[in-house]
C-alpha cells in the first residue's frame, strides 16, 4: 500500500515548490516513524522473548501498525493534494469546460475517497449508519450488516423499522421532536432486532445531518453494551439479594453504598436513611471513630475483624467485617468496600454457652465431693478443683493420666472403675485409702456411675469421692467406747468378786506374821503378803478403770499439780539420769480431783521414764502447759523410742502393753483416759518430732461460780 500500489496520475500542473517541500517533509516524518517503531521493536525484542504469553508478537504488531498507519496517512495526503491540483486547475481555467480526461480523473479521485471512507467506517467495531429523516437507511457499516445478517444492498434504501422489532418509531414521537430541536442525542437504547429474541443494549450517539440549516438526516454511532449491562444487572441482583451486608465507604467511614441486607442489619427501613448517617451515628459505645473506614496507620489492603455498629434502635450489632481498600493512581486510599456478616446472635449464644459452662464448672467446684471422669481408655478426662482441698494435689496432676499410672492408686478404686466402665455393675461404691500430698493417709469413699454420650452409649465413668477419714475415726471411737463400756462392766464384776477373797488372804497373811514360825515359813509368808498386795492393787486398778470415782469439784492449779507429781518422782528420775524440762505457767484453774489428776500425770511420767530407760541411760522429759480457747493443756514429751504408728490406736486399750510380763499391766493409759473423761477432758498420743512420744492432756478451764 505504498506509492506503487496507487494508480499513476498525471497532475494537470506541476506542484509548487512549497508543496514539494511539504510532501518531502511528510515522507521524512513517516520514514522516521517507521524507523522509530522498528528500533523500538528491536530493542524490546529480547526482553519480550522471555516473557510468558509470547508477548514478542506485540512489538511486531506495533511495527506493522506503524507501517500501515504511515501508508494510510501518506495515501490520504496524496489524494488531498491531487484534489487540490484539480481544483486549482479549475480555478485557473475558470470558464473553460473541463476535458473528458479531467472529469474522468475527478470521478476516480471521488470514488477512491468514498472507498476509503467506507473502509474506515467498516473498520469500526461499533455500529455506524446514517438515515434520512423518514428513517430510510442511507449508509451502514459492516458491523451493522453482520448484526442484521442481511447484505449491504438489502439494507441501504430500506426503512430502519423494517429491521427493528423495538423500539417502534411511531412510539418515539416525543423523543424525535426533542432530537430535532437539540440535533444531538446520546444514551443507552434497548433494541430488539427482528428475528432476535434477546434485547440488546446500545450506547448511542446520534447527530443530525444538516443541510442549509435544516435537519435532513441522522448519523448514528452505537456500541453494543449488552454484555456489560448483563454483568451489571447480575451484580445488582447479587448486591440486592445477598444475605451478607455489602458496603462501600469513604476512608473516614461514611457509607457510600449499602445493600438491602445491610440496611436490614442496621434496623433502618431505607437505604437513603443509612447513607445519610454520619460515621459517628454508626459508632457503638466505646468504639473508635471511623468504624467502617481505617486510620492511615492501618495500611493493610485486606482486613478481617469484628466490629460493633449502632443499630437504629441504639442496640449494638456485632458484625464480621471483611474489607478491602481501593487505591487511586497516586497510591491514596479512596474508599473501602467490604462485606458484613451479622454475628450478634452467634456471639450471644456463645456468651450464653460460656455462662452455662462457667455455672457448670462453679457447680462442680463447689460440690463437696471430688468429681472425677475417667474415659474408656482409663484416662482421667475431668478432675474437679476440690482435689486441692481433699488431697492437696492439682487437677493437672491427674488430667490425661492413665488410672493405674497414678502413684498409690488403690486396688479397690481400680476394681470399682473397671466394674462400672465394663458394664458389670450399673453403679457401685468402695472405700479406699488415698495418700495426701502431706504424706498422711486419708480414707475415701467413691461412688461410681457410668457416663453416657449423646447416643446413650457408655463412654466413661463418673466418680464422686468424699473424704470420710473423720467419719471413720468417730465410728471407730464409738465402737471402741462401746467395747470399753462392756469390758468395764465385766472387769468391774470380776474385780469385785476377786476383792473379797483377796482381802481375806491379805488379812490372814498379816495375822500369820505375828505367829511363831521358822525362818523359811516367814519368808514364804512375806512373799504371800507381797503378792497378795500386788494382786489387791491390780484389783483396785481394775475397779478404778471400770468405775472411776466421780471427780471432786476443787479448783486446781495445773502448774502446782504437775510440780507436786514431779516431786514425788524426783528421786527415781534423778537416779535414771532423766532431766525434766518444765516451765510452770500462770494459768486459770481447772476443776476436779487433785489425787486422780496426779495419778494421771504420775502415770505419764512413769511411762516416759520406762521408755527412756529401755533405750538409753539418760534422757529428757519436756513438759509444757498452755492455755487454749476454753481449755488447758499439758504435754509430756520424752526422747525415748516413741510409739510405732501401728500400735498407736491401741495404747489406750485396757490390758494393752508392750512391756514384758510383770512390768506392765496395760491399765495405766486406760485409767488415765477414764479419769480424764470424768473430768470432761481428754488425752492423746502422737509421735514427737525428735522421735519420742508426746502425750497431751486437755482439761476444761473451771467455770466461775
Ligand atoms: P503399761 O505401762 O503397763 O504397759 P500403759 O497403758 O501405761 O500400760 O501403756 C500401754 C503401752 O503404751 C505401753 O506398753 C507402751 O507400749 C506404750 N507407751 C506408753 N507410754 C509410752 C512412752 N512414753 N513411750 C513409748 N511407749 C509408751
Amino acid at each position: 500500500m505504498t506509492e506503487d500500489t496507487q494508480p499513476p496520475t498525471s497532475a494537470p500542473a506541476p506542484p509548487s515548490r512549497l508543496e514539494k517541500e511539504e510532501l518531502r517533509l511528510w515522507r521524512l516524518a513517516l520514514g522516521l516513524l517507521i524507523l522509530f517503531a522498528t528500533g523500538l521493536a528491536a530493542l524490546s525484542w529480547e526482553q519480550l522473548q522471555d516473557l510468558p504469553y509470547h508477548l514478542g508478537a506485540v512489538s511486531i504488531g506495533m511495527l506493522v501498525l506503524a507501517v500501515l498507519f504511515a501508508a494510510y496517512v501518506y495515501g490520504r495526503r496524496r489524494e488531498v493534494s491531487e484534489l487540490k491540483h484539480v481544483l486549482r486547475h479549475f480555478q485557473e481555467r475558470a470558464g473553460a469546460t473541463p476535458s473528458e480526461e479531467q472529469l474522468d480523473q475527478l470521478s476516480q479521485v471521488i470514488a477512491r475517497s468514498q472507498r476509503s471512507f467506507k473502509e474506515l467506517i467498516d473498520s469500526f467495531d461499533d455500529v455506524a449508519f446514517a438515515t434520512s429523516l423518514d428513517g430510510t437507511l442511507r449508509t451502514v457499516n459492516r458491523r451493522l450488516t453482520q448484526l442484521l445478517a442481511v447484505p449491504y444492498g438489502d439494507i441501504v434504501g430500506h426503512k430502519i423499522e423494517d429491521f427493528l422489532e423495538e423500539p417502534k418509531t411511531g412510539s418515539m414521537k416525543a423523543e424525535i421532536a426533542r432530537f430535532l430541536e437539540k440535533r444531538r442525542w446520546s444514551g443507552i437504547a434497548p433494541v430488539r432486532l427482528k428475528n432476535h429474541a434477546r434485547v440488546l443494549y446500545f450506547d448511542c450517539v446520534l447527530n443530525a445531518i444538516i443541510k442549509d440549516d435544516e435537519v435532513v438526516g441522522v448519523s448514528a454511532l452505537a456500541r453494543d453494551v449488552t454484555e456489560e449491562r448483563e454483568k451489571e444487572r447480575r451484580f445488582t441482583q447479587l448486591f440486592e439479594t445477598l444475605q451478607e451486608g455489602v458496603y462501600f465507604s469513604t476512608p473516614e467511614g461514611k457509607l457510600l453504598e449499602a445493600n438491602p441486607a445491610l440496611v436490614r442489619m442496621l434496623g433502618y427501613s431505607s437505604k437513603e436513611e443509612v447513607l445519610g448517617l454520619e460515621p459517628a451515628a454508626l459508632q457503638s459505645d466505646g468504639e473508635q471513630p471511623a468504624v467502617l473506614g481505617r486510620s492511615s496507620a492501618e495500611r493493610g489492603e485486606v482486613r478481617e475483624r469484628e466490629i460493633r455498629l449502632r443499630r437504629q434502635d441504639g442496640s449494638a450489632a456485632i458484625l464480621l467485617d471483611n474489607s478491602r481498600a481501593v487505591w487511586d493512581n497516586s497510591g491514596n486510599i479512596v474508599r473501602y468496600q467490604g462485606t458484613l456478616i451479622d454475628v450478634t446472635e452467634r456471639r450471644k449464644m456463645e456468651l450464653e454457652l460460656q455462662r452455662q459452662e462457667e455455672f457448670r464448672r462453679y457447680l462442680l467446684e463447689s460440690f463437696p465431693d471430688l468429681i472425677l471422669v475417667i474415659d474408656l481408655d482409663e484416662r482421667y478426662t475431668f478432675v474437679s478443683a476440690r482435689i486441692r482441698d481433699l488431697l492437696g494435689s492439682r487437677p493437672e496432676d491427674l488430667l490425661g493420666k492413665q488410672v493405674d499410672e497414678v502413684p498409690d492408686q488403690s486396688a479397690e478404686f481400680l476394681a470399682l472403675y473397671r466394674d462400672v466402665g465394663s458394664g458389670r455393675k450399673k453403679f457401685g461404691f468402695c472405700e479406699y485409702g488415698a495418700r495426701s500430698q502431706d504424706g498422711s493417709w486419708r480414707t475415701m469413699r467413691a461412688n461410681a456411675s457410668p457416663l453416657f454420650d449423646a447416643e446413650n452409649k457408655v463412654n466413661g465413668v463418673i466418680v464422686s469421692v468424699r473424704d470420710i477419714t473423720l467419719e471413720k475415726k468417730l465410728e471407730q471411737q464409738i465402737i471402741q467406747s462401746e467395747r470399753l463400756a462392756a469390758m468395764g462392766q465385766m472387769i468391774g464384776g470380776f474385780a469385785h468378786e476377786l476383792n473379797n477373797p483377796l482381802t481375806s488372804i491379805l488379812g490372814v497373811s498379816e495375822l500369820l506374821q505375828d505367829a511363831e514360825v521358822n525362818e523359811n515359813t516367814r519368808k514364804h509368808l512375806t512373799m504371800l503378803q507381797q503378792q497378795s498386795r500386788r494382786a489387791a492393787e491390780i484389783v483396785q486398778n481394775l475397779m478404778y478403770f471400770s468405775r472411776p470415782p466421780a471427780a471432786g469439784k476443787n479448783d486446781i492449779n495445773l502448774s502446782d499439780l504437775v510440780q507436786k507429781t514431779l516431786h514425788l518422782q524426783a528421786y527415781s528420775l534423778r537416779k535414771n539420769n532423766i532431766t525434766v524440762d518444765f516451765l510452770p505457767e500462770m494459768l486459770p484453774p481447772t476443776s476436779g480431783d487433785p489425787h486422780q489428776l496426779m495419778q494421771v500425770f504420775l502415770n505419764l511420767v512413769l511411762n516416759a521414764e520406762q521408755a527412756i530407760r529401755d533405750v538409753r541411760d539418760k534422757g529428757t522429759l519436756r513438759i509444757r502447759l498452755a492455755k487454749n480457747k476454753d481449755s488447758l493443756s499439758a504435754s509430756f514429751q520424752d526422747d525415748g523410742p516413741g510409739i510405732a504408728p501401728e500400735i498407736l490406736p491401741n495404747i489406750f486399750d485396757p490390758f494393752y502393753t508392750t512391756k514384758r510380763p510383770g512390768r506392765g499391766t496395760g491399765l495405766g493409759l486406760s485409767i488415765c483416759k477414764a479419769i480424764l473423761r470424768e473430768h470432761g477432758g481428754n488425752i492423746d498420743a502422737t509421735s514427737g518430732p525428735g522421735g519420742g512420744a508426746v502425750f497431751t492432756v486437755t482439761l476444761p478451764i473451771a467455770r466461775l461460780p
